[in-house]
């Protein structure tokens, strides 16, 4: 037979046992030997199990031998080793279908149990999506001290085109409610891994208050203040209508105050973790607010933050609040402004931002970033968010991000 008549031929090695330094070099290195070609390679390693997948394309001639030392080399190492012969037309199918829709679906809880995993692997599959692979992004869990777990996240990723989008969100939402996990469906495209800037509101996301209402109990008027506000971030009542209202209840009040209450803003759990981790990455960091200049800019000073746009209360020569604001408020479509023009002028791509908010007047910012994150947030930003985190703190959107713990050195605690 002349060298162009050679066949060739393709063959599917399955390895699996207990892991070793080594192991891949020395099967390589046989199929090195033999000449072939690698198709695919893929390996997960589970408990220092291996479980290592190549796909190879040989000499029909050498494949006999080939697999003949394959098998003692697997004897001598103590793992088992599988062959499946995979026809010409079957590999081109496989072939073919890689120009379908990738997406990576993240769940994250306090804890995940099998439970879980089943629906959400079951939406997935109703959707004709397939999982192609899982990876556990937080550290490893500890049955000794069950304390150290404080967090559990895992990572698919899914090839296909959903039949119906917003059924199959429809359907992560209320398993989100009924478990108490969160999780994020995203593209996995480029951008997925490259997302530059994240604008964050304030109140009630970066801190566990509302200014205004803690000025308004300063000022006396606290019950009054924080019905209005609650209703504006249910949004029963325009932002800007209801933000004048409750300004002008604070007339009188001494700045003094202020410093005060900034001093002691109840910071969101994992807010420190989380700023630390996107400044040392290079991400730009804006706080987008309905609340007052003032505490974004100790929140910025505090965190290094790049951007802080938020709403100015006009001060009188005696140190007291007017009961009045400067220049436009920034409310819902002004914060989706803010994050475009931002995103223009540090050229970053729209699908390269990330939202993170909690009230109505997030929800256009939401929709207008990349990454969109609901964030312990009021019903109806839940159920127009793309995702959304309940269960942990703000350092949560770091998964979303596919940030292992590993990663950070810290597996997760801080
Ligand atoms: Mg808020």
């Amino acid at each position: 037979m002349d060298e162009q008549n050679l066949k060739e031929e393709q063959i599917l090695i399955s390895i699996t046992g207990q892991d070793r330094p080594g192991l891949t070099a020395s099967v390589m290195g046989i199929l090195a030997r033999y000449d072939a070609k690698v198709l695919d390679i893929g390996q997960a390693d589970i408990h220092s199990t291996l479980s290592l997948g190549i796909l190879i394309r040989i000499d029909e001639r050498s494949s006999g031998q080939v697999m003949k030392e394959l098998l003692f080399k697997a004897t001598a190492l103590g793992v088992n080793i599988g062959f499946s012969p995979i026809a010409d037309d079957e590999y081109e199918a496989w072939v073919d279908r890689q120009g379908k829709n990738r997406y990576i679906l993240t769940v994250i809880g306090r804890t995940l149990s099998a439970r879980e995993i089943e629906r959400a692997a079951n939406i997935v599959a109703a959707q004709g999506l397939n999982i192609d692979s899982i990876l556990r992004l937080t550290g490893r869990m500890s049955i000794k001290h069950p304390e150290r777990n404080v967090r559990a996240c895992i990572e698919f990723s899914l090839r296909g085109t959903p039949v119906d989008r917003a059924a199959m969100q429809a359907e992560l939402m209320q398993l989100s409610q009924d478990m108490e996990i969160d999780f994020s469906f995203q593209k996995d495209d480029m951008y997925r891994r490259m997302r530059r800037l994240i604008c964050f509101d304030m109140d009630s996301t970066l801190i566990q208050t509302e200014c205004i209402d803690e000025l308004a109990a300063r000022a006396g008027v606290g019950e009054q203040v924080r019905a209005i506000t609650e209703r504006a971030m249910r949004g029963e009542i325009d932002f800007k209508e209801s933000f004048t209202e409750r300004v002008a209840l604070l007339k009188g009040l001494d700045v003094s105050v202020m410093q005060d209450i900034a001093e002691q803003l109840p910071i969101t759990e994992g807010v420190p973790r989380l700023m630390e981790v996107l400044k040392r990455c290079g991400y730009k960091i804006a706080i987008l607010s309905g609340g007052f200049t003032y505490f974004g800019e100790y929140l910025q000073r505090k965190f290094g933050i790049d951007y802080v746009y938020a709403n100015e209360l006009e001060i009188d020569d005696n140190d007291k609040l007017t009961g009045r604001y400067v220049g436009d408020v920034v409310d819902g479509r002004r914060k989706a402004e803010l994050l475009k023009l931002i995103a223009q002028v540090e050229k970053v791509h729209l699908a390269q931002t990330i939202a993170v908010g909690d009230g109505a007047n997030d929800l256009p910012m939401i929709s207008e970033a990349g990454l969109g994150i609901a964030f312990h947030a009021k019903p109806r930003v839940v159920a127009n968010a793309r995702q959304s985190i309940n269960t942990l703190g703000l350092d949560g959107v770091l998964y979303f991000l596919g940030f292992k713990d590993s990663y950070l050195g810290d597996q997760g605690r801080l």
